[in-house]
């Protein structure tokens, strides 16, 4: 199964990808988690990408297309994958259509823009796992510590409101548009993906509920 999850930053994306990885047996592909380990190694990508991460503003779209194509050759993403993240513009997403990638699902997360900025600045994550926390809807069972290492949780850099106003702009010029490019992609062939919106508002569970919906 090859699916999308799009949606705002904070909409809970990498929430669910955690539970979906598991019930289907897919990767996630988070380019948002391989970005900040390349970062964090100091590699030649990590350190060209750094301050634009750090700014919220998006990665040019060839180092994306090209770190994805390569992602997606590898063997555990024979059965399918979970593209978390990505697209997050027109040219990454024709890129996928170009390169003959059929997705099945694309799933839209609908949070509003309010709700974003609080669900970001009380996001916390364990940095090596990628598992994500929210001090209030969706705290670890010990204050700051991840769940399953015992290793302190962290503040991304970029979820403080002034860079977060930032990143929802972007979302709503660059990423958003890929919602009516889904719409006609799925009308337009006969092995375009299914596109659905969900609310994102509620609770984990009720959300789970409603991608598991969203991809029967
Ligand atoms: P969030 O989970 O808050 O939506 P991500 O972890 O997906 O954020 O992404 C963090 C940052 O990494 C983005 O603000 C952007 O700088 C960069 N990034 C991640 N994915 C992409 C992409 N597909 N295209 C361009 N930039 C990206
Ligand atoms: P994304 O990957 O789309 O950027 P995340 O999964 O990192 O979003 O979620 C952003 C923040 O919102 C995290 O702190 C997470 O714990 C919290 N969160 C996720 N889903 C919900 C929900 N249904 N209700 C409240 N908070 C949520």
């Amino acid at each position: 199964m090859k699916v999308i999850l799009l949606g705002p930053p904070g909409a809970g994306k990498g929430t669910q990808a955690q539970f979906i990885t598991e019930k289907y047996g897919i990767p996630q592909i988070s380019t948002g988690d391989m970005l900040r380990s390349a970062v964090k190694a100091g590699s030649e990508l990590g350190l060209k990408v750094k301050d634009i991460m750090a700014s919220g503003g998006l990665v040019s779209d060839e180092i994306i297309i090209a770190l994805v194509k390569e992602r997606i050759l590898q063997a555990d993403c024979s059965n399918g994958f979970l593209f978390d993240g990505f697209p997050r513009t027109i040219p990454q997403a024709q890129a996928l259509v170009d390169a003959g990638v059929e997705i099945e699902y694309v799933v839209e997360i609908a949070v509003d823009d309010e709700q974003i900025v609080s669900r970001l600045s009380g996001r916390r994550v364990h940095e090596n796992s990628g598992r994500v926390y929210h001090i209030e809807h969706n705290p670890p069972l010990n204050e700051g510590l991840d769940n399953e290492t015992q290793e302190p949780l962290i503040q991304r850099e970029d979820d403080k409101e002034a860079t977060i106003r930032n990143r929802l702009s972007i979302y709503h010029g660059q990423t958003k548009p890929l919602v009516e490019f889904y719409t006609d992609l799925s009308k337009s062939k006969t092995s375009g993906p299914v596109f659905s919106t969900i609310d994102g508002l509620g609770g984990l569970d009720e959300v789970q509920a409603r991608i598991v919906t969203a991809l029967s």
